[in-house]
Formats: C-alpha cells, sequence, structure tokens
C-alpha cells in the first residue's frame, strides 16, 4: 500500500542522487541514500546526456536499461509502472530484502522531515482572552468619536470582531517571534535589547517589509555599521593627542568559546575598544602579547 504514493517523490530524488554522485558512482554505493536505496542493486554504466538519469545495468537479469531512479525501482520491485519491464531474475529472497530496505528508507526520510507544529492558540479556551477582547474594544470605542475621519468610524462599527481578529492575529505573531527563539536558540536577553523591540516598531510601519537575509547581515551590512561606528568614534581619538591614551588588554572567550584577546584605548573621553584577536590554537606566551601589544601602540600612535 505503501508503494503507490512513492513514484513521485522517489523520481525527483532519483535525479538528485543521479546528479550528485556522478563522479564517484560505484565508491558511493556503499552508503545507503535514502532517497533512492536500490541504486546498489544496479550498475550504473553512464550518465545520460540531457535527459537526466543513468544508463544502467541490472545486477540480477544483466539487461541495460536507462532513466531515473524510479525505473531502477520499478524493474526491481516487479512494479510494472514507469514504462520499464520488470526483472525476471529476482530472487523472492531478494525482492523481499529490496521491499524491506526502500520501506525502511521511506520510514526513515518521513521521520527526518521537519513538522509542521501550529503555532499555540487560545481558540478552544475563550473565557478569559474573550473578556479582554471585550475590554480592548470597548477601550477601541470610546476612544473612536475623537477620531474625525469616517474610516475610523467604520472600523468601530465592525470593531468587537475586528479587534476579536486582530487579537487572534497578535497572538500568532507573539508565536511567531517566541518560536523563532526557541528553534534559533536565541538567548532570551535579546528581549531586553532595545533594537530588538525597535526593529519590529520600525517594521510595522512599513507593509511588506521583509527583514535582512543571511548575506546582507554578515557582508554589506556589517560593513556599513563598522563604517558609522568608526565614524563616530573619530572625535574621541582626536583628543588622544592632547590628552594622553591608555591601552589596556585582557582576554576572555566568546558565545563560541573561542579564546579572544582584546585592546582598549581609555582616556579622559571614554574607552574604545581597538581590536579582539581570536588566538585560537596559538600559544599565548610573553612574545605574542608582547607583540599584540607593540602593534597596538604604532596604530594608536
Ligand atoms: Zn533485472
Amino acid at each position: 500500500m505503501s508503494d503507490g504514493g512513492t513514484p513521485p517523490i522517489s523520481s525527483s530524488a532519483g535525479s538528485v542522487n543521479a546528479g550528485t554522485s556522478s563522479g564517484a558512482a560505484d565508491a558511493e554505493n556503499e552508503i545507503i541514500d535514502d532517497k533512492a536505496p536500490l541504486w546498489k542493486f544496479v550498475k550504473k554504466i553512464q550518465k545520460r546526456q540531457g535527459g537526466g538519469g543513468w544508463k544502467w545495468q541490472c545486477n540480477f537479469c544483466k539487461l541495460y536499461y536507462s532513466g531515473s531512479y524510479t525505473r531502477v525501482r520499478s524493474h526491481l520491485l516487479k512494479e510494472g509502472t514507469a514504462g520499464v519491464a520488470i526483472c525476471t531474475k529476482v530472487t523472492p529472497h531478494a525482492f523481499t530484502a529490496m521491499t524491506k530496505l526502500a520501506r525502511e528508507s521511506k520510514e526513515r526520510l518521513m521521520n527526518a522531515a521537519p513538522r509542521h507544529v501550529p503555532l499555540p492558540s487560545s481558540q478552544q479556551q475563550g473565557g478569559s482572552s474573550s473578556t479582554s477582547s471585550y475590554g480592548m474594544s470597548y477601550h477601541a470605542y470610546t476612544q473612536a468619536p475623537t477620531a474625525s475621519d469616517s474610516g475610523k468610524k467604520r472600523k468601530t462599527a465592525a470593531g468587537s470582531v475586528e479587534k476579536a481578529f486582530q487579537n487572534s492575529a497578535r497572538e500568532q505573531c507573539d508565536g511567531e517571534v517566541a518560536r523563532m527563539y526557541y528553534t534559533g536558540g536565541l538567548s532570551f536577553n535579546l528581549a531586553r535589547n532595545p533594537h530588538y523591540r525597535n526593529s519590529y516598531i520600525r517594521a510595522s510601519t512599513l507593509p511588506g517589509y521583509i527583514p535582512p537575509g543571511y548575506n546582507a547581515l554578515r557582508t554589506t551590512l556589517l560593513a556599513k555599521e563598522r563604517k558609522n561606528i568608526e565614524h563616530h568614534l573619530e572625535p574621541i581619538k582626536k583628543t588622544w593627542k592632547d590628552k594622553g591614551v591608555s591601552l589596556c588588554s585582557d582576554g576572555w572567550s566568546d558565545a563560541q568559546r573561542r579564546p579572544l584577546i582584546n585592546v582598549i584605548a581609555t582616556c579622559e573621553s571614554g574607552p574604545m575598544m581597538l581590536k579582539a584577536i581570536n588566538c585560537q590554537g596559538e600559544f599565548k606566551d610573553h612574545a605574542m602579547i608582547a607583540d599584540l601589544i607593540i602593534d597596538s601602540i604604532k596604530e594608536v600612535g
């Protein structure tokens, strides 16, 4: 029964497999690919040009076929689908083993796949939240007459329904933010970071705003912020010459437990971090620290 639903999944998986293992076709047959476990019962002869898939030889009947994993599977498991003849030389014992392998691979894939878990919702336990939603709609109603435009007046007519809808939307939004913390392993202290709150406030004024992605954060935006900070530190640097400056240094570990040594220039105008170097894998002896401090002195001038 499980066989009926598989062909579309394994057909795409077959082409992925054929694409990735093109270089080391036979060498990697030892490792069972759960997406296409039956490849190891045929011999890949040659990758097909254009159409995708392989020219392959069945280990049992020694006949040559070509195509994707779907056809390998159909041939070996005698499914008679995918436009390929079934294998007449597969022994009952081998057939049972291959069927089992295919089934187990499929189960492993399904267990490994991320599950969609709905966000928490209080709609089932309406009690306390519905009273608060009434409270809020009443609040909106009392505020509304001060607003002059008709759009706002219309809003209050359908007020309680809309507010109830908004509450549920707000709850979903809260749930999404909370899940970002839990799944990303973020520190709850981030919630105390003023930029956390401000970013959402700003985002809410820009309909359709999408936050920066992985690459923007680690390249352009980082460079921009660094330049900006350096620009703002320039006035402090200028006072060094007149007021004098002291260098301090300390060692510590960052969140990823990398051993870091920092150098801080401090003067009347305030402390300023010059740099932190990652000395992972280096022997932290007197010579290395002396070099670091000498370099920093040259930098300060
Ligand atoms: Zn065969």
